[in-house]
């Protein structure tokens, strides 16, 4: 994508996956892009104190790959340079979901494999150096500047490590994650309170780095989704960079993997497949294993919205939380940046200027991911009784549905594909419904 003359200035709250991917969009229109984050970033690649999920497995999806393609190509070459492995979904992914192991083959969707550290601090050094984009650490928001009739954002006040900073700004994009506090702001604003689906999963993620130097498998990545809703813990297995191995073992409802050497592995037998325990037995720890609890998930519809400030906008996590399980939250990300550019780029085609943006951007975005993990997730974990959340009618007519496509893919590549692209947020949920699925699922 190339660079357009830009005017103002645009500020992004967070500078983390889809700050960061906000922010490569925004440097093509605007004159300059500040990036504010609460937290300090040390110059190496280990977990930051302000996102303690990146010490568990973070798969990079076929679209957040494509995303890279466009908007920052270099960092594909930094990633492979440092260690990352780049792998087919279908010929380097064993997948058993359901009771069922999936058929393995070429699908042409390239998925990367990395620590998420490693991910996000390729990412930020990139959008660092891009001539127009300064990141500002160590700053926390702290309140909006908005017009005198409520309606406009203008900017914001931010505590600095020393002093107060105070940025006026065309357009504000809130990438604070699920610490962002929008919605109160809102009512504060004068504004409502957007309603909020939420789903209450329980699930505890436990996760541990290895090196295995004898260990040369067929995959790249090892996927042990669970028997919903006979079983509800699983585990996973992805090579990454330094010739490592990430493990992330989880369970649902109070179930988790201890974090201590033992009780992963024990963890590990009680799984109804021997594929992880089997590596434990042969692998070195090379990292503590750390344990993340996830209580709930969310989608906040702001997209439902009458009335919202014109010039803000909100993407990534502050929006929607989705179960970690299914991988999506980055590549959801990565898609609102990319979704990002092309609305600025309509925008200033048409040569409008930034009124009436943001609410077409809100109304629109959850098109690109949010929406289609929504309803592709909480359909599965709603499988579950013990799990709490609104139940659709057609739930267990879809649920029987996916469930009969799953097991035709285990000899069909073109099903295990259609799933693992909707799953991937490749194409939305209803792609799992074209004639030709229906009648494979219905065994013809
Ligand atoms: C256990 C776990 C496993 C996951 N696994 C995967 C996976 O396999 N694949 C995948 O794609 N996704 C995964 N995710 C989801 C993924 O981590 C998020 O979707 C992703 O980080 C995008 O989040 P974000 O950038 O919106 O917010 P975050 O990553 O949460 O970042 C928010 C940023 O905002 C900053 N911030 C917060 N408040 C303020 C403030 N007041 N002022 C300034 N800055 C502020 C924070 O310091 C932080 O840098 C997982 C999540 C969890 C919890």
């Amino acid at each position: 994508m190339s660079n357009q003359t830009g005017s103002g200035r645009a500020v992004v709250l967070g500078a983390s996956i889809t700050g960061l991917f906000a922010a490569r969009a925004l440097s093509d229109f605007f004159k300059s892009v500040v990036v504010l984050d609460a937290d300090m970033f040390g110059a190496g690649t280990t977990p930051r104190k302000a996102v303690p999920q990146g010490n568990h497995i973070h798969a990079i999806l076929p679209p957040a790959y494509q995303a890279l393609k466009e908007l920052m190509p270099e960092v594909i070459e930094k990633l492979l340079a440092g260690g990352a492995h780049l792998f087919d979904g279908g010929r380097d992914i064993k997948w058993t979901h359901l009771g069922h192991w999936l058929v393995q083959g070429e699908t042409g969707r390239t998925f990367i494999g990395a620590t998420r550290p490693f991910f996000e601090s390729h990412l930020r050094q990139h959008v660092e150096s891009l001539d127009n984009v300064e990141i500002l650490s160590g700053h926390r928001f702290l309140e909006w500047k908005i017009d005198s009739s409520h309606e406009t954002v203008l900017g914001v006040l931010a505590q600095g490590p020393r002093e107060q900073v105070d940025l006026d700004s065309e357009l504000t994009v809130d990438a604070r994650g699920s610490g962002s506090k929008l919605l109160k702001e809102l009512i504060t604003l004068g504004f409502d309170e957007p309603f909020t689906e939420v789903v209450e999963v329980d699930l505890t993620y436990t996760s541990c780095l290895f090196q295995a130097p004898d260990f040369s498998p067929d995959w790249n990545l090892l996927l042990m989704d669970p028997d919903a809703p006979r079983k509800w813990t699983g585990g996973v297995i992805e090579r990454v960079e330094a010739d490592r191995w990430i493990v992330t073992q989880w369970g649902y409802f109070g179930a988790r993997a201890p974090i201590d050497d033992v009780g992963f592995k024990d963890f590990a037998e009680s799984l109804d497949e021997p594929d992880i325990a089997d590596f434990l037995r042969l692998a070195e720890p090379v990292s503590e294993c750390h344990q993340y609890r996830i209580p709930k998930c969310y989608l906040h519809r702001f997209d439902q919205l009458k009335r919202f400030p014109d010039r803000l906008v909100a993407m990534g996590d502050a929006v929607c939380k989705l179960n970690p399980i299914y991988g999506q939250g980055m590549t959801k990300a990565a898609k609102e940046g990319v979704f990002l550019w092309e609305s600025l780029s309509k925008f200033r085609e048409n040569g409008s200027d930034l009124s009436g943006f943001s609410g077409r951007f809100r109304k629109e975005m959850g098109n690109v991911g949010a929406n289609w993990a929504w309803q592709l997730t909480s359909g599965s974990d709603l499988a579950y009784p013990q799990t709490k959340g609104k139940r659709p009618f057609n739930l267990s007519f879809i649920n029987w549905y996916v469930g009969r496509l799953f097991a035709r893919a285990e000899t069909r590549l073109e099903v295990r594909k259609a799933l693992m692209d909707a799953m991937a947020l490749v194409n939305p949920p209803e792609s799992i419904m074209q004639p030709h699925l229906i009648l494979r699922a219905l065994g013809l």
